[in-house]
């Protein structure tokens, strides 16, 4: 997303003086975190939950009669994740920490509200049978203008809670492509293809990708595919959010 002036403002509102986040009201505890308790205790009812698609996650219309089980663009194009799961929709509050967190020194607070699904018992167990948790790269220039890479602080999260090896360097950002937001689904596939590269050796079988946001799943895929020709047979992919059309 593109650090613009609609983001620096609304960070602006977010911290000074502080507001909540999702609905912009006054925060008493100033400082340690972004969403009012009433956004905060929304969160366990905008939680994403079946039906979802098998493979991508997006939510499915509930049709008792003929339960789908694959979105459309998953019967268009098959992904090459196995899997993807998103905790939160992108609309709700936990996107706007996520928004927030991107684009600010209180980049762990992302990290944070994803131990709190955790630790509430909301993370699904479809990573179990992976063997190493690795977050989506940040090519190396624009992580040293961020100072860190939200993937990865999320990623860390995950591993410690699995108790699997956090993986950094098989992965990597060859290109610094440029911001997806502004892009159509086809723009997105282009603007990402062949910005990853597989380094090294030891590349595990089965792996569980991590990033902040699942949009339309360019960048998981394209990670995928990259994981896979370099001989991962299995890669799941989890966000802390996804969109929702
Ligand atoms: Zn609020
Ligand atoms: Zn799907």
């Amino acid at each position: 997303m593109a650090a613009g002036r609609g983001i620096a403002s609304g960070l602006l509102d977010c911290f000074f003086p502080p507001h909540c986040c999702a609905c912009a009201l006054p925060l008493p505890d100033a400082g340690t975190r972004l969403l009012c308790q009433n956004c905060h205790d929304r969160l366990a009812a905008t939680r994403l939950n079946a039906p979802l698609c098998m493979l991508c996650g997006r939510p499915l219309s509930a049709d008792a009669d003929s339960p789908a089980v694959l979105c459309l663009n998953c019967r268009i194009t098959v992904p090459h994740f196995s899997m993807a799961r998103a905790l939160f929709p992108y609309h709700g509050p936990a996107g706007a920490v996520v928004k927030a967190f991107k684009y600010s020194d209180q980049y762990h607070l992302g990290a944070d509200l994803l131990g709190e699904g955790i630790r509430s018992g909301w993370f699904p167990d479809f990573g179990a049978g992976c063997e190493a948790v690795m977050p989506v790269p940040l090519h190396r220039r624009r992580k040293r203008r961020r100072g860190f890479n939200q993937a990865e602080l999320l990623a860390k999260e995950v591993a410690g809670h699995m108790g699997k090896p956090l993986s950094r360097s098989l992965l990597v950002r060859v290109r610094d492509t440029r911001s997806q937001t502004t892009l159509s689904a086809r723009g997105r596939v282009k603007n990402v293809k062949d910005a990853f590269a597989a380094r090294g050796a030891g590349m595990p079988e089965s792996v569980l990708l991590i990033d902040d946001v699942f949009t339309t799943g360019a960048t998981a895929n394209e990670c995928a595919k990259t994981l896979k020709r370099a001989g991962c047979t299995d890669v799941r992919v989890f966000t802390l959010v996804r969109t929702v059309e």
